[in-house]
């Protein structure tokens, strides 16, 4: 069995999986809990999703009154995300980076399950439960969609996550980061046309963490899904428009983003665990709705773990996949969540010589202008624990010898620190020297400690014990 159809039989499927196979084996496994019926739309719902984020997944059956049913949390840890795509954790990240580099074209059907119920009179707040989320949101906001997007010249499909405000019945504000959709968007703009795209909601784990990967410009991360399943995914042409969306997708909204149109969008709570500010930004025009009968909406709390871990895993893949082109030491990088799953990298090397993890330093910061903080440690560190790195940084960094800074780069509009997106960026070699002393660096470590049995080193009956040694002592 190769690697691709081990996945494939671990992810449990004969026919294209979707939404509903991940939450039936959520479900399965005792990760899914369910809300009373009537949760509202606004605040609460986010409310129970956050204090269940670290737990379980929740769905919420007529949220507000609504017949469309609401899930949130589909990942708590990155257990979780490793499942969904059907690999031991310890090979998550290898896993991605193979899919990345052997992508998997989607292939186009004619029916689709997301087309059952077509709106071509679309209000947006009566047809979905699009709830509010952070208290300062400006309002409801769709969260956990695709924007599929094509290059108006060559028709390559592009897939990203963006926060989209619920402007009007038809009417969408759309954040839009200086990355692909953006760059399509310019080249319609200055063409004086709308760009053609399609939200997607409620799809397969494998295709929200595709959108995620940090693919070249016209790359289609639908095909990365395709490689993440172990199988193609089977796409449908849009009803007004020439986006194809996966088939089995829950709610499909369709519609064109606005030339020459801005309007006010924000704030809204993001990934820093900020709100992003309110400003004039792009604008969807919506054209259609089409939806599965008992459609199942999926919402993702601004900044909640469900938010960062999106990020985090296929970031972390496509990072150590751009590092491991130039250097073959480094083994393994994590995106920490003390540095918002985005910000600040750690990157554990076995190490050849000295003034390699500078190097490594300036390569991952050419990685994604999201990064601000490098930390580069040895194979002895534990990178999934804050108090390794930190120790590493304390016993092995000297700022004056191991500090990188390089002062007014790109870095992410959303660090409140940054000056409109100009950033400093900061390295840390926390790393030994490749000719140290030999008792120097040498990690304290108890003979034995790994193989002990300890119950049998303990009395079972601690307090006669305690008792008895004291009377002893006592005489
Ligand atoms: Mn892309």
């Amino acid at each position: 069995m190769t690697d691709t159809e081990a996945a494939r039989a671990r992810i449990g499927h004969n026919a294209s999986p979707d939404l509903r196979s991940w939450l039936q084996r959520l479900a399965a496994t005792g990760r899914l809990a369910v809300a009373r019926e009537g949760v509202s739309l606004i605040d609460q719902l986010a409310a129970v999703s956050k204090k269940l984020e670290l737990d379980r997944a929740v769905m919420f059956p007529r949220p507000g009154g609504h017949a469309i049913a609401v899930v949130a949390n589909l990942f708590v840890d990155r257990n979780w995300v490793a499942d969904s795509i059907g690999v031991p954790t310890e090979q998550l990240l290898s896993r991605f980076q193979q899919a990345a580099r052997q992508p998997l074209p989607w292939t186009e059907v004619k029916e689709a399950a997301v087309q059952e119920v077509v709106h071509r009179d679309v209000d947006l707040l009566k047809l979905l439960p699009i709830p509010k989320h952070n208290e300062h949101d400006s309002g409801p906001y769709i969260t956990a969609a695709l924007l599929i997007a094509r290059n108006p010249k060559t028709g390559i499909q592009n897939v990203s996550i963006h926060r989209c405000q619920v402007s009007g019945p038809d009417r969408i504000g759309v954040l839009l980061l200086p990355r692909h959709t953006h760059h399509y968007f310019r080249m319609a703009e200055q063409a004086g046309e709308a760009l053609e795209i399609a939200l997607v909601i409620g799809v397969h784990p494998a295709c929200i963490l595709a959108s995620q990967a940090i693919a070249a410009l016209d790359e289609d991360e639908m095909a990365i899904a395709g490689a993440l399943l172990g199988a193609p995914v089977d796409m449908v042409k849009c009803r007004t428009n020439q986006v194809r969306v996966p088939a089995h997708a829950e709610i499909v909204i369709e519609g064109r983003i606005l030339p020459k149109v801005r309007e006010p969008e924000g704030p809204f709570g993001e990934f820093p665990q900020y709100y992003g500010a309110r400003a004039n930004r792009e604008v969807i025009q919506v054209d259609a709705v089409t939806h599965r009968k008992h459609a199942i909406f999926h919402t993702i709390v601004g900044g909640g773990m469900e938010h960062l871990l999106l990020g985090e895993i296929p970031r972390e893949a496509t990072l150590l996949d751009h590092l491991q082109r130039s250097f073959p030491s480094v083994q393994d990088v994590r995106l920490t969540r003390g540095g918002t799953c985005r910000y600040h990298l750690v990157v554990k090397i076995d190490k050849r010589n000295d003034g390699e993890p500078k190097n490594i330093i300036m390569g991952a910061f050419g990685g994604h202008y999201d990064l601000k903080q490098v930390t580069v440690v040895d194979p002895d560190v534990d990178i999934d624990n804050p108090h390794e790195i930190e120790w590493a940084v304390a016993t092995r960094f000297q700022a004056d010898r191991d500090l990188v800074v390089v002062a007014g780069a790109q870095g992410s509009r959303l660090d409140p620190s940054s000056q409109a997106g100009i950033s400093a960026k900061m390295g840390l070699d926390a790393t030994k020297p490749v000719e140290a002393d030999m008792m120097k660096f040498k990690r304290i470590h108890v003979k034995g400690l790994e193989e002990l049995d300890l119950m049998s080193m303990l009395e079972q009956d601690s307090g006669t014990a305690f008792a008895k040694t004291m009377a002893g002592a006592a005489g």
